[in-house]
């Protein structure tokens, strides 16, 4: 394992921002993980990597990249009702998905085509369509950044919430997760109440989805309203949706009748971050770079070179005015590097 300086990370980061990181290593294996770790290589400032598809770097990174390529997808154990499949952090999360499906493993399938590692899924919690990488996970091994010690965490462990975990939180910049283990149904249940699924397959004439098909409905639904990290760097939602306290909720309704709404526990709504945006009249707004995106007003985009402070500064005056006409404060799902 080599460690690089100055090393470019304009391709490693999904917002495509030009900055470089002072070192730079990528682990392939737990043993070499394991081995530099305890060689005590680490700097203060570490950072894991996965895909960078949940990062903004507003400069420069003046600390260790530790990008993680640990592969492989394995069938651990089966019962009459289920398997148990571990995959290496390193894997691309859309191809475990993808050989899930193949296989006829139920679980993953409204995961489609979330950009970055499985590794990285954990962390926030990933979840689209209804589903929550926290239903399907029974558990993942993780080496303390400090010792290189193995520990295992269970799904209880995780502390796992709405795009949060205890690795963003007690626990942030402490582990590097090696691989996950994942408990997926020999029968799968089929979830096509969320979003636009139920109507894609009812345009196709499909009476009786399987797994395949909700799929590829989901992947077709992304594509037409995601802007592609490709052409025009984004790291998807940029902010949570808010929950809020029902009395917040009602007085804002007598307002604007039209306010999206989804009940939560303990009194509490949660209402589209993207609604809150799009009623801000910033659907569309250029900021120096960055903009928001005019389909999605969720996504901030590099819109032409941006500098990774231009995004930040486009996603404060977003927050300003949203706390100004709305009183909520919307709370970043990126992390701001
Ligand atoms: C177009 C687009 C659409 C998206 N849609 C969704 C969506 O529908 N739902 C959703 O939940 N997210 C979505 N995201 C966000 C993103 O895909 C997820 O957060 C993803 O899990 C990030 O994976 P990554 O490998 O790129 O992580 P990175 O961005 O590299 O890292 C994210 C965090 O995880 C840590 N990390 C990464 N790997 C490890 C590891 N092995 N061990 C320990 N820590 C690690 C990093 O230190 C960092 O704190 C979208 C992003 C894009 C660009």
């Amino acid at each position: 394992m080599k460690i690089e300086r100055d090393f470019p990370l304009k391709k490693l980061n999904s917002f495509g921002l030009n900055v470089k990181a002072k070192c730079f290593v990528e682990l392939t294996s737990i043993e070499e993980a394991q081995t530099f770790i305890k060689s005590g290589k680490t700097e203060d400032r570490s950072l894991v990597l996965g895909g960078g598809s949940n990062l903004l770097f507003t400069r420069d990174f003046n600390g260790l990249i530790i990008k993680v390529n640990i592969g492989g997808i394995y069938v651990v154990k089966e019962d009459a009702d289920y398997y148990w499949v571990k995959s290496g952090a390193g894997v691309v999360w859309h191809e475990l998905v993808e050989s899930c499906i193949k296989a006829n493993f139920g679980g993953l399938e409204n995961l489609s085509l979330i950009p970055g590692t499985v590794g990285a899924a954990p962390i926030q919690n990933i979840g689209a369509y209804g589903v929550e990488i926290k239903d399907s996970f029974e558990a993942l091994e993780a080496l303390n950044l400090e010792t290189g010690e193995k520990k295992y965490f269970n799904n209880r462990d995780c502390c796992f919430g709405y795009r949060d975990s205890i690795f963003k939180n007690e626990l942030r910049d402490k582990y590097l997760i090696t691989n996950v283990l994942f408990k997926l149904t020999k029968n799968p249940i089929i979830k096509t109440h969320y979003g636009r699924i139920s109507e894609m397959l009812e345009k196709a004439e499909i009476a009786e989805p399987t797994i395949r098909d909700v799929s590829e409905a989901i992947i077709k639904i992304r594509r037409s309203k995601l802007p592609d990290p490709d052409k025009f760097g984004n790291a998807g939602s940029f902010f949570k949706n808010p929950v809020v306290p029902i009395e917040q909720f009602n007085f804002i309704q007598k307002s604007f009748s039209d306010v999206p709404s989804f009940p939560q526990p303990e009194d509490r709504v949660k209402i589209p971050a993207a609604w809150l945006i799009e009623k801000c009249n910033l659907k569309g707004k250029i900021h120096k770079g960055a903009a928001v995106h005019t389909k999605q007003p969720l996504v901030l985009i590099n819109h032409k070179n941006a500098k990774g402070t231009d995004i930040l500064d486009l996603s404060k005056k977003i927050q300003q005015n949203v706390k100004n006409k709305f009183g909520i404060a919307l709370e970043s799902e990126v992390r701001i590097i």
